[in-house]
Order: C-alpha cells, then structure tokens, then sequence
C-alpha cells in the first residue's frame, strides 16, 4: 500500500495533520488502534492555562513568550511563540469550517464552567457550555443546574454549591435537581450502562422529545438559564439547540464523568472531514513496526496486515502518551514503540531510571508525564541521536512537556499538527 503521508493515531493531533495535508491534495492513510484522549477530554481546547509557576494564563501571546524563555524543552519553545500563535489561529478557521461552533480566541483565555463548579481557564469551548469573560458576572441570574435521575457520573448539588462560589456567579441564585426520563428506564437495570454515551443513544430519536421538553421547563422551575450534563445528542449539538428552541430556556451542557460525548463529537467531526476529503481510515488497526532506509522510514507494518508493508514518503506519529500506549513502559525504561524514537522529558527525568519518574508528593506535577520523543523545530523525531528526516511527531507522543501542568495538550496537538502538515507540503 503507498501513499502520500501515513499517519499513526487518529486522536486530535493526526487528524488534524490529515485533514490540511488532504485540503492540499496529499493521499494519507491514519492508521487507528482505538479511542482517542478527545473522548474523554472536557471539548474545551487549552493552548495555555497555567505557567510553571502555577499562574494561571490570561493573555496568550505574552505567556507563549514568557513560556518559551522558561523551558527551552518545551514544543512551543521549538516552534517559536509567533508560529505557535499563527498555528492557533489556523486552527480556530479550521474548526470554524467544521461547524465545531467553538467559541474564544488565541488572544487571551476564557473561564469554561467545570464539571464540579469551578472555572478553568481555557482556548477555545464549545458555545454550548457555560462560559465568562474575565471577571464579567455570568449574564443569568436564576440557575437551575439539573442532573438525571440515577446517572451517577454529573453531581447538580456540590455543581451548585461550587458554582457560587466564584466572583462571577455569586449574584446567582442557582438551584438543583433531577430530571425524570422514563425513556432511560432500561439502563438502570445495569449502573454500567449509564453513561452519557447510552443516554444520548437512547434518546437519539426524539421519540419521547416533547415529554422531555416539559420535564426540564417543570425542573427549571422559572430559571432563565439550565446547566444539563452533556448527554443530549451524539454526534453533534442539534439536540441541545432543538431542546433550547423548544424549552426557550438559556440551556448549557457541562462535561461528565469521562466518555464524553463534548470531545467524542468533536472527534466524529474532524474523522468524516478527513474522510470526505478522500483519506483512509484504517480503525482497528495498529502500527507495529518500521523499517528503515538510513535516515529514512521506508514502510510500516501493522498487525492486520503484517504481510502487507505500508510505503509513504513521509510518517507521522500521532499516537500520544501512556493513555494511548503511544508511549509505554516498563520496570526499567519508558520507550515508543513503533520507531523506538529517543525519549526526553522534562530535566531531571531519565526514561532509564524509574526513580526520576515519579514526584514523592502525589499532589506535584510527576515527571513521566512529561516523558516523549525527541524533537527539532521542524518536528522531525529523533533516533539513535539522529533526526530522521522523513518522520515527524504530532501532539501529546512529544517529551519535554507536562500538559496536565500546564493546560496545553489540545494546543500542542493542534499547532504541532498544522506545522507538520506546512513542513510536508514545502517539501
Ligand atoms: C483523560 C484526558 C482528558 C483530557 N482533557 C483535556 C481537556 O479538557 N482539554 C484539553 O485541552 N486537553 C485535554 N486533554 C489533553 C488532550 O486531549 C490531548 O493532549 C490531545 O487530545 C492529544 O491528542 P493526540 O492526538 O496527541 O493523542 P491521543 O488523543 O492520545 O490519540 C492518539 C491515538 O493514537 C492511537 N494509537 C496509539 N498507538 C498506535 C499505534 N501503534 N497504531 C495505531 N494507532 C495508535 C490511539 O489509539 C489514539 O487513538 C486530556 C487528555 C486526557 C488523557
């Protein structure tokens, strides 16, 4: 099988490389094994959230730099706060023309309501979750925040109780409850199965619609905004915005205990563009090795089809950190699986030694979560201490880096992508 560009992992980062090499007429193969972090991920996309120090991000250009002179290792630091940026921002178009209806800019962070009432400072979030400017009050003043009987994995009460709590809703008279919905009678006959995901499933056909509509006004009891969990609507927000045309009612979806539907709607979005463009999706499948031609990958192979080489003139690897085994380890090295590409982190951290892995304090930043493949500033990866000129890297498999420290896994995914995608097509 040739192609153009074959890309490994079909999370945010290889399918956003895959949609702007195939925009410019590039033939790409993304070879999948699975679920992807999107899927379990808030939809909110963080560039930047916090600086090392803890500090949380408002303006973004300023921090970028500032972030870039604080750790050189950092992908941002490689690709330059400017570039960074004009990749953030090809995003925001991107996603524009996806209809993924984001809202927020690469010039300074947002607040997005959290699961549990907090706000998290954040890039970009889909308009239908509960968001405010700075310190702007939240332009509802009564708040019905509303579960769903028997659904464990959203809490209205401590959501409720959180939420006053900062500066911006404490004019708020905010309110909890449950709603009823008979429809969902059959998955309480097993507490696994009552996940966002099966609800959405359940009640994708409106066959109960108008019942619901008037067991959430009933709920709301006269708010003029509701917090729902984002159960409503599988694939994208048609739902959320029928039940808001119907009810009237200023209604906000909030991110669940993981799966997420925010994130996986996002995912279906980016795959069936990709796939419209003419890209193949090889889902359930999975890299397994490659061969090499001095400084460049010849072919991959993967485990469907281990008689079959796959030749591309260019590779790259999408497959994220441990939570997608793009990374993995074992008792005395962390390593990649697929190229056997050098592995960094942040200083300090030895992939060798399991002792430099971990902090002894659970609540710090631990240092494998930093750990991934080496890389320059085209993003070219590194093996054997030499870069390879026909590999790149792309998103959360890149060392150096800790992005649940810092808020910026979306970001690197995305900017890393765009950039690849540029250094390929200059080719
Ligand atoms: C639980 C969780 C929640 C998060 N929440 C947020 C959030 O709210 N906001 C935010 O900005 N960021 C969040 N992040 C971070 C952000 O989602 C990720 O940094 C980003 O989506 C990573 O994208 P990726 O494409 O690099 O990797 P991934 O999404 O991990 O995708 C990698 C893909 O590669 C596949 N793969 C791996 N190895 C192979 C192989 N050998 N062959 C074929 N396929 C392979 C995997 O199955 C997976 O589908 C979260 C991350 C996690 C884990």
């Amino acid at each position: 099988m040739n192609f153009d560009v074959a890309i490994i992992g079909g999370g945010l980062a290889g399918l956003t490389c895959g949609i702007a090499l195939q925009q410019q007429g590039k033939h790409c193969v993304i070879i999948n094994n699975g679920q992807a972090a999107m899927d379990f991920a808030s939809g909110s996309f963080d560039l930047l959230s916090r600086l090392p120090d803890g500090s949380a991000v408002e303006n973004l250009p300023e921090n970028l730099t500032a972030l870039c002179n604080a750790l050189p290792a950092h992908p941002y630091s490689l690709l330059g706060a400017e570039q960074v940026i004009s990749k953030a921002q090809a995003f925001e178009d991107l996603a524009q023309s996806l209809n993924l209806h984001l809202v927020g800019s690469s010039e300074k962070n947002h607040w997005r309501v959290a699961g549990l009432g907090s706000l998290r400072g954040t890039w970009l979030s889909p308009n239908s979750v509960p968001t405010v400017e700075g310190n702007e009050p939240f332009p509802h003043k009564r708040i019905a925040v509303l579960g769903i009987e028997g659904y464990h994995d959203f809490q209205p009460q401590l959501l409720a109780a959180n939420l006053v709590l900062n500066a911006q809703f404490t004019h708020c008279e905010v309110t909890s409850g449950f709603l009823n919905i008979p429809q969902l009678d059959e998955l309480r006959q097993n507490a696994r199965e009552f996940r966002s995901v099966n609800i959405a499933q359940l009640l994708e056909h409106k066959l109960a619609f108008d019942e619901l509509v008037k067991e959430i006004v009933d709920s709301a009891q006269g708010a003029e905004a509701v917090f729902l969990p984002a159960c409503f609507g599988l694939e994208n927000q048609e739902f959320m915005t029928a039940l808001r045309q119907a009810t009237k009612l200023a209604l906000f979806e909030l991110p669940t205990l993981p799966p997420s539907l925010l994130g996986m709607r996002q995912r279906i979005q980016l795959r069936r563009r990709f796939e419209s463009l003419g890209g193949l999706m090889m889902n359930g499948d999975s890299a397994v090795k490659a061969h090499f031609d001095g400084d460049r990958v010849r072919c991959i192979m993967t485990r469907l089809h281990n008689d079959e080489e796959i030749v591309a003139d260019n590779f790259v690897l999408a497959s994220g950190s441990f939570f997608s085994k793009g990374l993995m380890s074992e008792f005395n090295r962390i390593f990649e699986p697929v190229f056997y590409a050098d592995i960094t982190g942040v200083a300090g951290f030895d992939e060798k030694d399991r002792f430099t892995w971990t902090d002894n304090r659970f609540s710090n930043p631990q240092p494998y979560q930093s750990a991934g493949v080496v890389i320059n500033a085209h993003c070219q990866v590194q093996k054997s201490g030499q870069f390879l000129k026909n590999l790149y890297a792309v998103g959360n498999v890149i060392g150096g880096f800790n992005a649940l420290e810092l808020g910026c896994g979306s970001g690197v995914a995305v900017v890393t992508a765009l950039t690849v995608a540029d250094e390929i097509l200059a080719k």
